[in-house]
């Protein structure tokens, strides 16, 4: 990892952030949006003013070598990345702090930061990168069974272990960032190419327990495809699963903890499934005089069995933000990559798709055409819009978005419905209209992954009630029109309440009894999944 400290409070490290004039640029879209002046701008606290409780516990001579209680880390392991974090930790509340913050180097560590926090009544909170947007990571204490709370960093755990050319696996620690991944892989001529959004800032460990969504629009959506085999540290002992390409012999062990979100152990390391870097890509932007137009070229594309590495749509307002478009057409962002072969033949094939859905080719260019154009001006902006949010939530302003699927077949009404009951809540919780546009980000040949960004204009004092009732009846909505409360950005506890309601009741038992064997002092991650 770099040298310098990650924020406590944003994106990144000390010193990284939106430059003034995407700052400018950003906020002029607000400004139109809005029709305001100037936002009424709160200052975010200082580190040094932050008041933090003396610790309730601190940890024995034998792990203090990895362990802190130092405000730096405290404060920096407080939240995650969420609309309502970022709010909280800007009115300066940390109150959910975690007593102590560790950072074991081995297995051994780890299990042994596991009995110190059950033999002191501590919960336990396993953190990656702390990108988790649904509250995953936020330290739980209820004064009864858990009366203190200790955090554990994987960072250090930050190795490719082994790589086997043969097979095309390699052995990776559960701390590892993205960046360093796959620079580590790079020399052995792999990747692992699973880009999410948070790639720089977010882990392995973390994206196996999220089963988090990658760049890949179809085909290696989520991380899950690429888990050969893992190792886990529970509190019961280390469960290691067996390295196989598939294997038909029952419910899958790697299954179980792939999405578990740290309730039953932590992941230590994992033998993950490599692609070659591709050499062969082709790429172009389409426009579409709509969004459902858009949608109707994805679904073909996807039924084709062409599987496109990228295969997004901006809804016409969306675009607009993100400047790839002047806000009058949808937009396909189209790629294909390889390395093996020329994909020349599935573009042509994908955009006669478009073509028959009253889509336009934006004219491709000589070479990196991938990049170029609307889809090479919204890449950036979607690269760099993680930094926005630690300057729009102190200008007052609630932006946030949510995720889901849905079938083919209902996809044009649960569109209308989600938006409009999102719409209509922003309205009444803020007085103002605001703005909700849509995306896909994945794509199945049975149904779409849309990905909704609501814009609304907050008031100071109450931005998290309004956030909230906005929350709410977007997450309703979702589930009564027959979604899923999330396709890939987790459920965490934020999630809970409509997850409760998707996932059957006998399911949820077996989950708790899985997790009574595994954790039977309940110490790790107190509500997130379920209620132990
Ligand atoms: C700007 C931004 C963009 C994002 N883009 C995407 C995206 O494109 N796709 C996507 O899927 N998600 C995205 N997310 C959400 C988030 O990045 C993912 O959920 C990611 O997988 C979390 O990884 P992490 O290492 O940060 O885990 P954390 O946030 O630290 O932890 C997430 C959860 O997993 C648990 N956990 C972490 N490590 C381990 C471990 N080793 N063993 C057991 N449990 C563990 C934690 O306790 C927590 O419950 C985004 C978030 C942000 C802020």
């Amino acid at each position: 990892m770099d040298d310098a400290r990650l924020k406590y409070y944003g994106w990144g490290r000390e010193g990284e952030g939106m430059s003034a004039e995407e700052r400018k640029f950003v906020l002029g879209r607000y400004h139109a949006k809005f029709g305001t002046g100037e936002f009424d701008t709160i200052a975010v606290p200082r580190l040094e003013d932050l008041s933090l409780r003396e610790p309730r516990v601190l940890p024995p001579a034998s792990l203090s070598p990895f362990c802190t209680a130092e405000r730096y880390d405290r404060a920096a392991h407080t939240y995650g990345k969420s609309y309502p974090d970022y709010v909280r930790a800007m009115l300066g509340n940390y109150d959910c702090a975690p007593d102590v913050v560790a950072y074991p180097r081995n297995e051994a560590e780890i299990a042994a930061v596991m009995d110190w926090a059950g033999s002191v009544g501590a919960s336990l909170t396993p953190f990656g990168g702390g990108s988790s947007v649904c509250g995953g990571v936020e330290p739980r204490v209820d004064g009864i069974k858990h009366k203190a709370a200790v955090t554990l960093d994987l960072r250090n755990l930050a190795k490719v272990v082994e790589v086997d050319p043969v097979s095309r696996a390699a052995l990776i620690e559960a701390g590892t960032y993205g960046p360093s991944l796959e620079k580590q892989l790079k020399p052995n001529g792999f990747t692992l190419r699973h880009f999410p959004q948070s790639f720089e800032y977010s882990t392995l460990g973390g994206w196996i327990a999220t089963r988090s969504g990658g760049h890949f629009a179809s085909l290696h959506t989520h991380i899950d495809d690429f888990v050969e085999s893992l190792r886990v540290v529970t509190p019961a002992g280390v469960v290691e699963t067996r390295r196989l390409p598939g294997s038909g012999a029952g419910p899958s062990p790697d299954r179980m903890f792939i999405g578990s979100e740290g309730i039953l152990g932590v992941i230590s390391r994992a033998w993950m499934r490599l692609q070659p870097r591709p050499k062969f890509r082709a790429g172009a932007s389409v426009r579409f005089p709509s969004f459902f137009d858009a949608a109707r070229a994805v679904r073909a594309v996807a039924q084709a069995g062409l599987y496109p590495s990228n295969c997004r749509i901006l809804d016409p307002q969306e675009a607009f933000n993100t400047g790839a478009a002047d806000g009058s057409v949808a937009i396909m962002v189209l790629a294909f990559e390889s390395g093996d072969h020329p994909m020349d033949a599935w573009m042509a094939r994908a955009l006669e798709c478009c073509t028959d859905h009253r889509g336009t080719p934006e004219p491709a260019k000589a070479s990196g055409a991938h990049l170029e154009g609307a889809a090479g001006i919204w890449r950036n902006a979607f690269i760099r819009m993680p930094y926005a949010r630690e300057f729009l939530a102190p200008a007052g302003l609630i932006n946030d978005t949510f995720e889901t699927a849905i079938t083919w077949d209902q996809f044009e009404g649960f569109h209308d419905n989600v938006k409009g009951a999102t719409e209509r809540a922003i309205l009444e919780a803020t007085g103002v209209k605001g703005e909700v546009t849509c995306r896909f980000t994945h794509l199945y040949p049975d149904g779409p992954a849309p990905y909704f960004t609501f814009h609304a204009l907050g008031r100071h004092g109450g931005l998290l009630e309004q956030w909230q009732a906005i929350k709410n009846a977007a997450s309703d909505a979702l589930i009564a029109a027959g979604g899923t409360i999330t396709h890939h950005h987790a459920v965490g506890r934020d999630h809970r309440p409509w997850y409760d309601r998707q996932r059957p009741e006998l399911f949820a038992a077996a989950l708790r009894a899985a997790k009574r064997e595994l954790d039977p002092q309940c110490i790790l991650n107190p509500g997130v999944l379920i209620d132990p």
